[in-house]
């Protein structure tokens, strides 16, 4: 199968299959054409995955496919973009048509469910990697930066932290358990918080995606804001499944592992009161923004989680 046919049989029914009213012109020329209304910015970001660095080996198509899409548009929801399309590099170590077939099957289902139009890409030979440009809109001036966090500001996080770290040790495992399907949905269909971005746009004082772990990406906001935090680890939001498998590793896996794609922001008390019920629902207060450099915790619930908990980052409080 030729570069061609492989485009055309896998990625044409991606791009046809959602389209946007702001891409004039999509695969199949040299260039995609997106309009960018007058009185919006474009937002873009580039992400690559390689295979047995990013995502395991022989990992499952549909899912390589699910979480490249999914970490690139999560970029978009923590500046608070509302997506619009993307391009895909794919670099490929030989034609396997199975595989194409799971991977296009994942991208489509991603690609529709995060509202993202497939607009080209490139296709190369070479050891599995995969690249993913995406693009979204911002009203001017109000995408979220991770510069604006202020002394007193809340911290807060979305959803439960620590859940798609926990899985790296499942995924191995033939008949998981529920709690471990769980945990395992987590790591294989990530849920970039689109929606919520959105909502938090000229409300967050700063936002950034949690794709390294709270305590490095909390760090970015700190370092880029010129503030520090102290964190109140018993606030950390732990799911059922998390804490059922993981028992006291739990607060450590969530504040350092990575590859849940929650949000964390920073917000004044002010604004934080007066967000509407559904929006407060999808986030956790865990603590508070000062103004002594680096990251402090309060209660000390986890110094005694051994070395996956407090000890594990001591050197950076
Ligand atoms: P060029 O040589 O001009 O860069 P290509 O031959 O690489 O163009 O690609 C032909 C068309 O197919 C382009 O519109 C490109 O955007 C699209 N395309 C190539 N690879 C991919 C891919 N992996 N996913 C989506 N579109 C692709
Ligand atoms: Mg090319």
């Amino acid at each position: 199968m030729g570069e061609f046919d492989l485009i055309r049989r896998y990625f044409l029914p991606v791009a046809e299959q959602r389209g946007h009213p702001d891409l004039l012109l999509a695969l199949g020329d040299d260039c995609a054409i997106q309009r960018v209304p007058a009185d919006q910015d474009l937002v873009f970001s580039v992400d690559t995955q390689v295979e047995g660095v990013h995502f395991p080996r022989h990992y499952r198509p549909e899912y390589t496919a699910w979480r490249a899409l999914a970490a690139a548009a999560s970029d978009l929801a923590a500046m608070g973009a509302t997506p619009v399309c993307f391009t895909l590099a794919l670099t490929l170590p030989e034609a396997d048509e199975s595989w194409l077939e799971g991977f296009g099957r994942g991208l489509a289902q991603a690609a529709s469910r995060f509202g993202l139009a497939l607009a080209g890409g490139d296709t190369t030979r070479g050891p599995l990697t995969i690249s993913i440009q995406v693009h979204g809109t911002v009203p001017k001036g109000q995408g979220l930066m991770r510069s604006g966090a202020k002394v007193n500001d809340l911290v807060a996080v979305s959803g439960t932290l620590g859940d798609a770290g926990a899985a790296l040790d499942y995924l191995d495992v033939q008949e998981p358990g529920s709690d471990e399907r769980a945990l395992l949905d987590r790591y294989h269909h990530p849920l970039p918080r689109l929606e919520l971005g959105q909502a938090l746009r000229g409300l967050a004082s700063a936002c950034i995606d949690i794709s390294d772990g709270l305590i490095a990406d909390l760090g970015h906001i700190l370092e880029r804001s010129g503030v520090g935090a102290t964190i109140n680890p018993e606030f950390l939001p732990l799911s059922l499944p998390l804490k059922r498998c993981t028992g006291d590793r739990a607060p450590g896996l969530a504040l350092s592992s990575g590859d849940d794609y929650e949000l964390c922001i920073t917000i004044s008390e002010v604004l934080w009161d007066g967000l509407p019920e559904e929006t407060k629902n999808h986030l956790t207060l865990i603590g508070r923004i000062d103004g002594e450099e680096g990251i402090r915790f309060e209660g000390g619930a986890v110094a005694n989680s051994g070395p996956q908990g407090f000890d594990h980052f001591g050197s950076i409080s």
